[in-house]
């Protein structure tokens, strides 16, 4: 709630909207706590707008998928009211029945311009990156009438970042794509703006939204997801076994990074841990690890007051974003009960999962 109050803030102020990106956290049953703070929600695909368009009705409903398949795309207009394309191909593909079906149409566009660094499966800036329009081939395939075709413009280059990448994105946005922003009646800034970070420049966001809304006439969309749900969310984990190799003291716990927190492997990094140091800053440092066979199923070291043992419960922070949306059933490993911790220190049950989450997803017999 206090990141969408900070969201909300940000919209009163600038006249922006602000959408969900689900791909992030897309726990419905939480969808009317975030709804008041937010313009609607943004989808990768069929299934996320059909969630967005069911889960919070009323709202905007976004999406933006790298290539559209025909078999989903008539559904999709039943849930979708703004539909992003990734290429000129696509928008000749599907523009037109979009736009019959009363439908806004934007292109991505890839304004070439990397700000991050380290994190290259994030940068879709990256040299040979399929995500947006460069505007080399804007200018091959992009004719008059298709452009025509076009109600907004849409980026996503930044991931975790500050409004300072934010700014030099749009350097390269106006340099490469102002003329046409003219003719725009939206721009759509992506994601990966982390505005609910404590030391996250707000002030600077909001020069640059007023920037473009008034330099364009152009209105603003956002569609973070970290930022709606960061800081939020905790993985109750429990110590199975404590196993020594030379001078490394490991603790096998049931929670997987493979299945439960992917981000940790995949980006990697390292998720804050309740009550606990880093390597050697404590008295006692264990490498924390999953269950399963893979041998790079490890969190980090991490150190604590007090030993640890089996039967002890450790409790991961910041877990809401990029979990219960990504994880599997790789080892036949379960997955965790979803609880609402609600204000009043009660609980919730959301979602348990059984043998049957895991069997289905293979087959049905
Ligand atoms: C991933 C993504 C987002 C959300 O990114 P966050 O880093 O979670 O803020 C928004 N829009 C698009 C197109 C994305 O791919």
């Amino acid at each position: 709630m206090a990141n969408g109050q900070i969201l909300k803030e940000i919209q009163d102020e600038t006249g922006c909207k602000i959408l969900l990106a689900q791909k992030a956290f897309s726990n419905y049953d939480l969808y009317p706590v975030l709804a008041p703070y937010l313009a609607g929600t943004e989808a990768s695909g069929l299934f996320e707008a059909r969630l967005g368009a069911e889960e919070m009705p009323g709202k905007e409903c976004h999406v933006f998928c790298a290539a559209y398949r025909e078999e989903d795309f008539e559904e999709l207009l039943l849930y979708a009211d703004h539909i992003v394309f990734n290429s000129p191909t696509q928008l000749k593909k599907f523009g037109i029945r979009a736009k019959n079906a009363g439908k806004e149409i934007g292109l991505r566009i890839n304004p070439e311009c990397s700000t991050q660094e380290g994190h290259a499966i994030y940068d879709p800036c990256a040299p040979g990156s399929r995500l947006g329009t460069t505007f080399a081939q804007w200018q091959r395939d992009m004719t008059p009438e298709y452009i025509a075709l076009l109600d907004g413009l849409h980026f996503h280059t930044l991931c975790e970042q500050d409004s300072d990448a934010l700014e030099v994105t749009l350097q390269a946005v106006e340099e490469k794509f102002g003329f046409f922003l003219g003719k725009m009646k939206w721009l759509n800034m992506g994601g990966g703006h982390h505005i609910t970070r404590p030391d996250y420049d707000r002030e600077r966001l909001k020069k640059c939204i007023c920037h473009m809304r008034d330099t364009y006439s152009l209105e603003i969309y956002l569609e973070p997801g970290e930022a709606v749900a960061l800081n939020a969310g905790y993985l109750l984990t429990r110590v199975l076994d404590v196993v020594q190799n030379g001078d490394t003291t490991i603790a096998i716990h049931d929670m997987s990074p493979a299945c439960h927190t992917p981000d940790v492997i995949e980006m990697p990094y390292r998720p804050p841990l309740y009550s606990s140091g880093e390597a050697g800053e404590k008295q006692h440092t264990y490498r924390l690890a999953g269950p399963t066979c893979l041998a790079g199923d490890v969190v980090g070291d991490y150190s604590f007051d007090t030993p640890l043992y089996e039967g002890d419960f450790l409790l991961y922070e910041d877990m809401a974003i990029y979990s219960t949306c990504k994880n599997n059933t790789f080892n036949g490993i379960p997955l965790p009960d979803i609880w609402e911790a609600k204000c009043d220190s009660s609980y919730r049950l959301l979602a348990r999962f059984g043998y049957e989450d895991f069997k289905y997803r293979l087959g049905r017999k």
